[in-house]
């Protein structure tokens, strides 16, 4: 650890979770150089859905690289990503009905939503942009706007601007529509808010919370863009390729966005990769309007393309993931039951699941003594109140539940920050 200390910048975070030094890792198991191996329950914060160095993946990369296949492009044509492009519109796109251009942005998420909202705002010819309470969009300034934490906010050094942010679904409690005010606001030529170009929303908040946009939630905000001529972004970067059970977690929700962003997963094996979809009438860029060097990653492109076929040819891996999700909100539930006094809601979708403690600082003891007995998994929401259990989809039924016990244990053992001073 002494390296990093030296040598790396404060900014490192992770690594502050997780203080090991991590060497190996295969489908859903994460080893350290000490030998420890550890039951991922935080598949790289959405990125590794299919698991660590998944066989198949693993091979069509290695394949690839031997063969002197092309790696970098920029945005030329080649093969692979002519490859990538057929398997995604038939493998995706045509089955759901739906029509979308793909925009390669450069390889991170935050590079599909500043390409979103550019997009959003040059179509429209507006600048306003809603995001919602505890959305999280990314860190560089655009995507930062429309992000809700403070303490993110507040790296930016500048004004965030142009963007307003809403109260997202259950954001007053149950039983309040939280888009009632949106909706009058848009209706009252007097409210002071001008016309938006864009909403972008998470149908369930990875990073703010596990907070779940209902069904109907989604829809009304779909019905409001469309009656204001507002232009509909679904940021989908941690919920899609499967996370939700369906590829795209706005499925369950029947909605048609304008514009999607993608990114986390959809390189398959931890290789970066985004991607901008938009509605074909949308397509206003100029040639090279927006641009980035690594818009060509051959290698993602390759494994990607295998990754659709592998799991997206049909709707078993979509069934498999419900019911795992299954399994695991029954597990949180009962243990919620059994700690009534320090955990309160257990929420998510499909294979994202969350339990909220009620506790101050619980959630982050619990992750830390979860590590400490062989489970890596991570916090969420705006007080790092929430455990969030995010595995590989593809983890077996036997680790899922070994994992799942261990945090019962640990849950069990760990005393409230109160309990233990007073002790
Ligand atoms: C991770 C994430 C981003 C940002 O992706 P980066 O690759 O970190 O830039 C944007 N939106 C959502 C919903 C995310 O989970």
């Amino acid at each position: 650890m002494k390296t990093f200390e030296t040598l790396e910048s404060s900014v490192r975070s992770y690594i502050r979770d997780f203080p090991a030094v991590f060497t190996k890792a295969s489908g859903h198991f994460i080893f350290d150089e000490d030998n420890n191996c550890y039951i991922d329950f935080f598949a790289g914060a959405g990125v590794l859905n299919y698991g660590h160095n998944n066989p198949r993946l693993k091979k069509v990369l290695i394949d690839y690289v031997s063969a002197d296949g092309i790696l970098h492009s920029l945005d030329m044509a080649t093969a692979a990503k002519r490859d990538f492009l057929q398997a995604f519109d038939s493998l995706i796109l045509k089955p759901r009905g739906l029509d979308y251009r793909l925009q390669f942005p450069g390889p991170t998420g935050t590079n599909a939503v500043e390409a979103a909202l550019k997009l959003a705002r040059k179509v429209t010819g507006r600048h306003l942009v809603i995001g919602f309470t505890n959305g999280f969009h990314g860190m560089t300034l655009g995507s930062l706007a429309v992000t809700g934490n403070g303490s993110k906010r507040g790296g930016a050094g500048v004004p965030l601007s142009h963007t307003l942010h809403m109260p997202f679904c259950g954001y007053h409690g149950d039983g309040v529509d939280t888009l009632t005010v949106f909706e009058r606001y848009l209706a009252d030529s007097g409210s002071g808010i001008d016309l938006p170009a864009a909403v972008i929303v998470e149908t369930v908040q990875g990073e703010g919370g596990i907070n779940v946009g209902s069904v109907a939630w989604l829809q009304k905000l779909e019905q409001l863009c469309r009656r204001h001529d507002i232009l509909l972004i679904v940021d989908d970067i941690q919920m899609g390729c499967g996370r939700t059970g369906p590829f795209f977690s706005f499925e369950a929700a029947g909605l048609k966005p304008d514009i999607i962003c993608l990114s986390k997963s959809i390189g398959a094996i931890g290789l970066p990769m985004a991607l901008t979809l938009m509605a074909p009438h949308l397509d206003h860029w100029a040639p090279g309007e927006h641009n980035g060097t690594f818009r060509g990653n051959n290698a993602a492109f390759v494994v990607a393309a295998e990754a659709l076929r592998a799991y997206w040819a049909d709707d078993a891996f979509e069934k498999e993931t419900l019911r795992k999700g299954q399994l695991v909100r029954a597990a949180l539930e009962r243990i919620a039951r059994d700690n009534p006094d320090r955990i309160g809601q257990v929420r998510g979708r499909g294979l994202i699941q969350g339990m909220v403690f009620t506790v101050d600082g619980m959630a982050e003891t619990v992750a830390r003594a979860a590590f400490a007995a062989g489970v890596i998994i991570e916090t969420s929401g705006p007080k790092s109140e929430v455990l969030k259990v995010m595995p590989p989809l593809t983890i077996d039924d036997q680790t899922l539940s070994e994992g799942l016990q261990t945090l019962a244990r640990v849950i069990a053992k760990v005393q409230s920050p109160k309990q233990s001073k007073a002790a």
